[in-house]
């Protein structure tokens, strides 16, 4: 069934009925991977020149590239946000073929790995699915001009798909949901997978999206670090988010060096929360 033929009121209707394990019914029969290429904040951790605690951590969790992740559902490689670290995180989770990436939003450690997407068209000879909000393309489209003008060789292919938080899409059976979240004002994506819902730089969700995200079993969502600020939850506002949404289990993402070392936040932690690390990788 293509979901993209449905009206809105059908598609709630779809989710309603299959809440408990949503979209089974579209869902590829194999296992997905989520692989956590990246859990920082815009700066990474550590931080250029800090000399605070977490940045001179040696624990593997306190080094964290910019937030990204992997969703692997048997061939298919799709991957959330392409900023910075993009060419490191692939070079360290060694892969060798991306089918698509899911933009959030158009900040910068968000999407400024995008020219080293070439590898990729290279070994197969096709554009990159790059799939946004409109006004998120046209800022991909502004920040990569040479990308979008005369083709010459060697240049990075982008194809770029509009998405709208109403509208889920299908990509080789798989049925993604996005999601309207806002990061301060900014309305930035999330996107919803099977019983997966990823979250980043998020500071509030509107209450028609929240029905798109209960239910899930395991969620992701963005927790900076304790003090408040405009445009993202701190830790406070992400548990009491995690417990509003009641998965299963939630990781926490897109964090600061100022939340602190991991081994002691993560006995701060609640039932069924943890913090994500780089590395981290969860079979769903
Ligand atoms: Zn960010
Ligand atoms: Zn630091
Ligand atoms: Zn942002």
């Amino acid at each position: 069934m293509s979901v993209q033929s449905l009206t809105v009121a059908e598609i709630y209707h779809t989710l309603t009925i299959h809440n408990s394990r949503f979209t089974t019914h579209d869902s590829p029969l194999t296992t997905l991977k989520l692989t956590f290429l990246g859990t920082g904040t815009s700066q990474g951790v550590p931080v250029i020149g800090c000399g605070c605690r977490v940045c001179r951590s040696t624990d593997s969790r306190d080094k964290r590239l910019r937030s990204s992740v992997l969703i692997t559902a048997g061939n298919l490689n799709i991957l959330i946000d392409a900023g910075p670290d993009f060419r490191q995180q692939m070079l360290r989770a060694e892969v060798r073929h991306l089918d698509a990436i899911l933009l959030t939003h158009e900040h910068n450690d968000h999407v400024i790995g995008l020219d080293d997407i070439r590898p990729f068209n290279y070994r197969s000879g096709q554009p990159m699915r790059v799939y946004a909000l409109s006004r998120v393309a046209g800022e991909v489209r502004n920040r990569f001009e040479y990308i979008f003008g005369k083709p010459i060789p060697g240049l990075p292919r982008i194809e770029m798909i509009p998405v709208e938080p109403d509208v889920p899409f299908q990509m080789e059976g798989l049925c993604i949901h996005p999601i309207g979240i806002l990061h301060g004002k900014l309305p930035i994506l999330g996107y919803r997978i099977g019983d997966l819902t990823y979250l980043t730089d998020v500071k509030s969700v509107p209450s028609a999206e929240m029905d798109k995200i209960r239910g899930s079993k395991y969620l992701v969502t963005s927790a900076l670090h304790h003090e408040y600020h405009p445009t993202h939850m701190n830790l406070e506002e992400a548990f009491e988010f995690a417990e509003q949404i009641g998965a299963e289990q939630t990781w926490f993402t897109h964090i600061s060096h100022q939340m602190g070392l991991a081994a002691e936040i993560s006995t701060e932690m609640k039932p069924g929360i943890a913090l994500a690390y780089d590395g981290l990788e969860i079979d769903f």
